[in-house]
């Protein structure tokens, strides 16, 4: 690993502490840190009003980010998929996404995914390690040096957010504070697949970002066909634990619900959801599913999905379809992969 420090996990004070040990003044740090979170400086060189000096000083000190930009793929809708290297060679994907005037960052959580969802192509890559909170960070910052600006942060990228909560949790307190990114904290979301044990450190942690869970069948018997996390956690504790959740009367949970044939599209699936409302308040997403290589599943059909919508709706569940953009660079819900990472 690099001997330098990261500059984006670095406290205000430290800088200037370091500013002053090589005989600059302290005010400097302000200048710093404005760059790094509201300037998109990549590198120090973009710091035209701190000295040149300093600026090598610093270099030689810190680094900015530890990962790097391999390649960008653009698909019609201006959705952008990164390939990014990590400082030990291993690469991970995470994706820009635009509509009308919001832009969102879908961020990785984890190189590759323990959870290996049958329908989810990131499963097929196996677990590797986790992302430090910088490397989520740094996903952060690239992207922003790109759009310039951002309006939303999903974790629904590579990897499961709540399997890494020490390191996710530090990023998302960087991301929101007015010190850091100063984005809002009801502007950032975690899916988890279930992770229960995850769910009840976000309590605990007592964030108020939102909570996506991926649910997609409301049957043990299924869900443990689909999601293999499922069998560590039957639906009946990770119901208890969204439960305990929704009583602190935050925000409210959204269910996913990745649609497959034959699977979970039934209009008694519809109605478990429905039966779902009488233990805490939730919204739904419904997913078409994306295609991946390994899985043979198909999405239903569009009767099939209005079907299912209608049903939902008309028994007053909040529904949204999530839009199919990013398919065409394989940059959708569960497309994300690398080969021999
Ligand atoms: N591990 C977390 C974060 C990933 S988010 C989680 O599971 O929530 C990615 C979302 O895409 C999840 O809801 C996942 O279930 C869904 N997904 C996975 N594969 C998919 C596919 N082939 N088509 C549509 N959605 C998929």
């Amino acid at each position: 690993m690099n001997k330098k420090i990261s500059i984006l996990t670095s406290h205000k004070d430290e800088i200037a502490n370091f500013c002053e040990s090589v005989s600059y003044p302290k005010f400097h740090a302000t200048q710093i840190v404005e760059w790094i979170f509201k300037k998109y400086a990549v590198t120090f060189d973009d710091m035209s009003n701190v000295p040149k000096e300093l600026r090598i000083l610093l270099d030689e000190k810190y680094y900015i980010h530890s990962c790097k930009i391999e390649k960008i793929d653009v698909d019609a809708y201006d959705t952008q998929k990164l390939l990014i290297s990590l400082h030990d060679n291993k690469k991970i994907e995470s994706v820009i996404m635009s509509k009308d005037d919001k832009v969102s960052f879908c961020l990785s959580s984890q190189v590759g995914c323990a959870f290996r969802c049958s329908f989810c192509a990131t499963g097929t890559m196996g677990f590797t390690r986790d992302l430090t909170t910088e490397e989520i960070l740094a996903q952060f910052a690239l992207m922003r040096s790109i759009t310039k600006r951002v309006t939303s942060v999903v974790f629904m990228g590579m990897g499961e957010p709540l399997a890494n909560t020490n390191n996710l949790f530090k990023a998302i307190d960087i991301i929101n504070s007015s010190r850091g990114f100063n984005l809002g904290i009801r502007h950032i979301t975690i899916s988890t697949a279930g992770e229960v044990v995850g769910i009840k450190h976000l309590i605990e942690r007592d964030l108020d970002c939102r909570l996506s869970v991926s649910l997609h069948s409301l049957k043990d018997e299924v869900r443990n066909e689909i999601m293999p996390i499922s069998r560590r956690y039957a639906l009946d504790d990770l119901i208890r634990m969204l439960k305990r959740y929704s009583e602190r009367g935050k925000r409210m949970i959204t269910l996913e619900w990745t649609l497959i044939e034959g699977v979970n599209d039934s209009v008694n699936d519809a109605y478990r959801i429905v039966n779902l409302k009488k233990e805490f308040p939730f919204k739904v997403n419904i997913i078409p599913l994306n295609p991946v290589p390994h899985y043979k599943g198909k999405c239903p059909s569009k009767d099939k999905m209005v079907r299912f919508k209608s049903i939902l709706h008309d028994n007053g569940v909040e529904v949204v379809e999530r839009y199919k953009k990013g398919r065409s660079i394989s940059a959708g819900c569960g497309q994300l992969v690398i080969k021999n990472n």
